[in-house]
């Protein structure tokens, strides 16, 4: 067969075309049309991911309640819709399909604190509220106690308010508002060592 540059080119394009629609017609026969939309009369709700510092958009899709999606959001101006693997499977750190494909809680999710006493091997499963306010008491005392307010800088008394017992570090599980607002409430304490996993 004598094919000239632009008869090959045009032979290309209807292969290529046809292999294309042969391609959807495959993908049309294996969906099944009385399969429901997972997401259908969900609510959008929009986050970050809580894995890295990059903060990828995600949207969560909320029926009743249960987040029964998750997936990147295409208006999102980080990511643009993508996520890597770890945040495309954040929806497992929730929820698990059973094998009737409806989700369930994750059972290895912690849904309780976890506290090991100094000198003990073990956890013990404790209140929340105990948690708090236990960290909170620690938190205090450790300040109040180890607070330098003024520094001798050659004879002259320096004020500093200033904590080298506490480090304090930030989390890519927070977004950046609330990083924001935990290194303003730490630079109030005195706590002068502050670092986070992605250096905001
Ligand atoms: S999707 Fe991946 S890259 Fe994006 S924030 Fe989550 S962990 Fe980081």
């Amino acid at each position: 067969m004598d094919l000239s540059r632009r008869s090959f080119l045009k032979l290309a394009g209807t292969t290529a075309a046809a292999a294309t629609l042969a391609g959807v017609g495959l993908r049309k026969a294996s969906a099944s049309p009385s399969e429901p939309l997972r997401i259908k009369f969900t609510k959008e709700v929009h986050t970050t991911c809580t894995y890295c510092g990059v903060g990828c958009g995600i949207i969560c899709n909320v029926r009743d309640g249960v987040i029964v999606n998750a997936e990147g959001d295409p208006d999102h101006p980080i990511n643009e819709g993508t996520l890597c693997s770890k945040g495309a499977s954040i929806f497992n750190m929730s929820y698990i399909f059973d094998e009737k494909g409806k989700p369930r809680l994750n059972p290895n999710r912690l849904t309780k604190v976890l506290y090991r006493a100094p000198g003990a091997s073990d956890y013990e499963a404790v209140e929340w509220d105990w948690a708090l306010e236990e960290i909170a008491k620690r938190i205090k005392d450790t300040r109040d106690r180890t607070l330098v307010e003024t520094v001798d800088v050659g004879g002259r008394q320096v004020t500093v308010n200033r904590t080298n017992a506490i480090n304090w570090l930030g989390s890519a599980w927070c977004t950046g508002e609330e990083n924001y607002l935990f290194h303003k409430m730490v630079r109030a304490m005195g706590v002068i060592n502050v670092d986070h996993c992605a250096r905001l």
